[in-house]
């Protein structure tokens, strides 16, 4: 039976990240949103604790994403669009 959080629709730290490099995204899925480290996710353990998101660029490892880890997950090879990442 498969297991997913059930926050992983609404989770604002994917909500922000979206564009995200998506290995890096799936590999956070595969093993914190669906899988082994679920209940160790930083953000969910947050969550559960004091009852808010923890900030959105706390990553499920509880890694504080940069402006510039943002930057650079929109600096794809649409940089020159890159208000459209926003
Ligand atoms: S990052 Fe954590 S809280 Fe967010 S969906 Fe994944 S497991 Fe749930």
């Amino acid at each position: 039976m498969s297991r997913e959080c059930s926050w992983l629709v609404s989770c604002p730290f994917f909500q922000k990240y979206k564009h995200l490099d998506a290995d890096e995204a799936n590999r956070l899925k595969r093993l914190y949103c669906k899988g082994p480290y679920m209940d160790q996710c930083v953000r969910k353990l947050y969550k559960e604790l004091h009852g808010s998101d923890s900030p959105a660029q706390m990553n499920p490892e509880g890694k504080i994403l940069e402006d510039e880890d943002y930057e650079a997950a929109c600096a794809c090879e649409c940089m020159s669009r890159k208000a459209q990442c926003g």
